[in-house]
């Protein structure tokens, strides 16, 4: 698992490589009142793409990867990856 996120500031969708992470232009304005969505992030492990919330972004919620063949769990602390063992 890549161990730090690559923070793109363009939407180019080949270069979200496992680890890449792209604010989305309206972040924080779709998706839930109390926790919206934030960023498109290209999962660490497999290269899914999924988005994440506002608290995924700040470490406060784990990050689960989206794919069904990935078992990828992780926290986002200042934009380093810290896996998270399944409780
Ligand atoms: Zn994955």
């Amino acid at each position: 698992m890549v161990a730090e996120l690559n923070i793109i500031t363009e939407w180019l969708p080949e270069q979200m490589e496992p680890g890449s992470i792209f604010v989305l232009e309206n972040a924080g304005e779709v998706g839930d009142h109390d926790d919206p969505y934030w960023a498109v992030l290209s999962c660490p492990e497999c290269g899914t793409l999924g988005l994440i919330t506002r608290r995924q972004m700040r470490g406060v919620v784990p990050v689960i990867c989206g794919s069904s063949t990935c078992p990828a769990q992780f926290v986002i602390i200042d934009e380093q990856v810290v896996p998270r063992r399944p409780n």
